[in-house]
């Protein structure tokens, strides 16, 4: 395997320390990741800090366009990332190729919005102006699950604004990011964007960095309470896209046979482990039978294995620890006597691959129902009616995403507005969008990304307030 390295100020560099990357298909380790010190750290930031000024004096347009090669140099190694994505994040090779294709056509779509300035009032008497600045260096920090997008989210908002960034992968899944800095080596100029793989100690000397204007976290609930108590320090911009624990309310006039196979994907995609899958679903009793047998055969044919055989549609959890968190939530399930249609245990193998796991007769106080699984275990809900479907779905402190299935979707789209959540498809499940806001209610999130409020959020806005001669 090729060696991996950091990227800070356009250079490749290699740290004193490493540790290792483990594929969690074997359960062995199969490369060597560069462990950044804290001087590393510090070279980062300074050449984030000197790129800051000529890079932010460059138009959108010309920002634009150096992102635009970014991507393409994105798009043209596909099959150089995609193979290292699957061995340090278990998914299939098919899926991982599309997260970095999709990387680049998203990071277009992101930089084709405008943003100010705009006149907010001329009155004979005054013209009062709105318009935004860039912040100064950004900070990224990112989880494991979906490590090339979701930087890249950050990246294209984040630059196209006129910031520039230190980015930090999971040490879980450091290899394509660092792949990714390579590209940036060739295409962007020197500073303006950095990325260097280290442990969580890395991420609260991001936090808590003097010099770091902005923070855009994505990760769990718990560490985005320490990010934002860390970032207070400098009352940094901070944007938290956290956990979710997304309900499905299926009404009763919904199709089932039309309905499951999205459901099954929304829940199931990477394994479940996506912060805004399906992680409960609220069925009314005349579909609910149904319902759990067309999941239950989906799961059964559902075919799951090493990300790097061909025709695999589901690979392992990412890491040991997760591994173990939704076994622990399946013996809970257990406890609470209901009925595991198909799956409820690990596979026969090395690695750490659970069954697809479908969980009927779900009660509200079980694990499964109210922590955020992250995992290929779906429980199903009965509900009475939809108020009462409704009144438990919002009886979570998440509110990430929420789906309402059903034929009617004008109905649909009036019960979505009584859910707590950052965003609530008719029909659909899992997925976002460059115009589209995302971010969560309560505690999955704090602000938002993407769409033009994300795009705001990298910028500080400014009134001038003009008088005018008379
Ligand atoms: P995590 O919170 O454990 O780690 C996320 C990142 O934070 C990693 O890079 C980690 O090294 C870093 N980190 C750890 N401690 C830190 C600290 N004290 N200060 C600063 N950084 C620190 O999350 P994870 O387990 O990697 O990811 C899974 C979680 O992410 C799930 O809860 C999932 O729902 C969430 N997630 C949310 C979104 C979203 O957009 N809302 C998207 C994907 C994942």
């Amino acid at each position: 395997m090729a060696e991996f390295t950091h990227t800070i100020d356009g250079k490749a560099a290699s740290s004193e320390k490493s540790f290792e990357v483990v594929n969690p298909a074997t359960g062995n380790s199969f490369a060597s990741c560069p462990d950044a010190s804290r001087l590393q750290l510090e070279e980062a930031v300074n050449a984030a800090r000197r790129a800051f000024a000529p890079w932010s004096a460059l138009s959108f347009a010309e920002r634009a366009r150096a992102i635009g090669a970014f991507a393409k140099g994105l798009a043209v190694r596909v099959d150089e990332i995609g193979p290292v994505l699957t061995r340090e994040q278990g998914k299939p090779l098919g899926q991982a190729k599309w997260e970095v294709g999709a990387s680049a056509h998203e990071m277009e779509a992101l930089c084709k919005m405008e943003i100010g300035p705009e006149i907010i009032r001329e009155d004979g008497k005054h013209r009062v102006e709105l318009v935004y600045h860039p912040l100064g260096v950004v900070g990224a920090i990112t989880p494991w699950n979906f490590p090339i997008i979701l930087a890249c989210h950050k990246i294209a908002h984040g630059l196209y604004a006129g910031n520039t960034m230190v980015l930090k992968p999971s040490p879980y899944t450091p290899l394509a990011t660092l792949m990714m800095g390579a590209v940036a080596r060739d295409t962007l100029p020197p500073g303006v964007l950095n990325t260097i793989a280290g442990g969580n100690d890395l991420g609260g000397w991001i936090t808590e960095h003097p010099s770091i204007a902005r923070i855009s976290f994505t990760g769990s609930v718990p560490t985005g309470k320490k990010v934002l108590a860390s970032a207070s320090g400098t009352l940094k911009r901070v944007t938290l896209e956290l956990g979710g624990n997304d309900p499905a309310i299926v009404l009763d006039d919904a199709d089932v046979d039309e309905i499951a196979p999205a459901l099954f994907r929304g829940a199931f995609l990477n394994a479940g482990q996506i912060c805004m899958a399906v992680k409960r679903v609220y069925a009314p009793e005349k579909l609910y039978e149904p319902l759990v047998d067309r999941l239950t055969k989906l799961a059964n044919t559902h075919r799951v294995g090493d990300g790097m055989e061909p025709d695999v549609e589901m690979g392992p959890l990412q890491n040991k620890m997760q591994f173990e968190k939704v076994l622990a939530m399946i013996e809970d399930a257990k406890r609470h006597k209901v009925r595991i249609t198909t799956g409820g245990h690990a596979l026969n193998r090395p690695g750490y691959f659970i069954a697809p796991t479908i969980v009927a007769d779900a009660t509200d106080d079980m694990r499964l129902v109210q922590e955020e699984q992250f995992g290929p275990v779906l429980p199903l809900l009965k509900y009475r009616d939809v108020d009462d479907a409704i009144r438990r779905a919002n009886d979570s402190r998440f509110g990430l995403c929420a789906s309402v299935w059903t034929k009617n979707v004008k109905r649909g789209a009036e019960i979505a507005r009584r859910i707590e959540a950052g965003t609530v498809w008719i029909n659909h499940h899992v997925g976002s969008e460059a115009d589209m806001p995302f971010g969560g209610f309560k505690e999955s999130g704090f602000g938002r990304e993407l769409g033009l409020l994300g795009l705001a959020s990298y910028m500080e806005p400014q009134v001038i307030k003009v008088p005018l001669a008379a």
